[in-house]
């Protein structure tokens, strides 16, 4: 195997230590809830949580895919637990959030591929908190029919989520198991349906992509009528997992910024640790007000 390149300076993680990140952590237990920032070992977690902002992982804690760049364990996950979205819902009132991004585990196992799990969820936390908007990170249904999509998109929530992680070109080896193809059509489908939500994806570099591809990416986002991209350095979780190809520099990040901004979408954040929820209620707040 070949060395990793050595973390740089501007990827900086403070421990998390504060108060707030403590009262997050506490809330997260006592509601028996997952988070994808404690799954995935997210570098901003010490800030988030200070805040409050936490990303809610729905449907287990294993997954029935096993992407390369994922810390999420690959195995059979257990029965859906029908009193989650009370719990997520309850868990999001007392945050008080402003905005909240539930994502869940892949669950190929089930034939909604768990739509209607996440329609609960999205219909819970609008009756507890109706004020708050709501962003699903969602899977990609690949084994579903199209009611699973159409499912979740009837619940209405605000921001519909669903990262492309990559350039086409790495799909095999980064994303086995899903379809470049399909995971934008269900970007533009979702939008087709319900054409005042906003949609968003993401992905993540340094992972091997040249800068071509992902222009070329952004491209495809905005044909599929995507409104929000995240551009963030993909961090290797443990040895097993894809190796670092690069640390992209502060300075690529800013000149996606300036590019996909030129293509149209409406928000943009693009840095080292961008992450798919990183700032996203900030964002879609500063983006209502405009
Ligand atoms: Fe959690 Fe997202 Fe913040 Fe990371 S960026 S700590 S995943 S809310
Ligand atoms: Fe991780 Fe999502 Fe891939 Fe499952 S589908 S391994 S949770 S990135």
């Amino acid at each position: 195997d070949q060395a990793q390149p050595r973390k740089p300076a501007w990827i900086r993680v403070k421990a998390p230590t504060s108060p707030g990140y403590r009262a997050t952590a506490a809330l997260m237990r006592e509601h028996r809830l997952t988070t994808v920032c404690e799954e995935a070992g997210c570098p901003n977690i010490g800030e988030c949580w200070a805040q409050g902002h936490a990303t809610m992982m729905i449907m287990g804690e294993i997954c029935t895919r096993g992407c390369t760049f994922c810390n999420v364990a690959t195995g059979r996950p257990d029965a859906l637990d029908p009193f989650e979205p009370g719990r997520v819902a309850d868990a999001v009132a007392r945050l008080g959030l402003s905005h909240v991004v539930v994502t869940s585990v892949d669950r190929d196992d089930l034939p909604d591929g768990g739509a209607e799990h996440f329609a609960m969820t999205i219909r819970a936390i609008r009756r507890r908190s109706p004020g708050t908007t709501i962003e699903v990170l969602v899977p990609d249904f690949l084994r579903c029919g199209p009611e699973a999509l159409e499912t979740v998109v009837a619940a209405r929530p605000d921001v519909f989520n669903h990262n492309l992680e990559t350039v086409p070109g790495l799909y095999p080896e980064v994303r086995p198991g899903a379809r470049y193809f399909h995971s934008l059509r269900l970007l533009q489908r979702a939008k087709e349906l319900d054409p005042a939500l906003f949609t968003k994806s993401g992905i993540m570099v340094g992972l091997g992509e040249d800068r071509q591809a992902v222009l070329q990416v952004m491209d495809d986002m905005r044909s599929a009528d995507v409104d929000f991209l995240t551009i963030g350095q993909y961090l290797q979780p443990t040895p097993k997992h894809h190796r670092v190809d690069r640390f992209v520099t502060p300075e690529e990040f800013a000149a996606y910024e300036a590019a996909a901004r030129g293509k149209g979408f409406l928000m943009v954040s693009a840095s080292p640790l961008t992450r798919s929820s990183y700032h996203a209620g900030e964002d879609f707040a500063r983006l209502r007000a405009a």
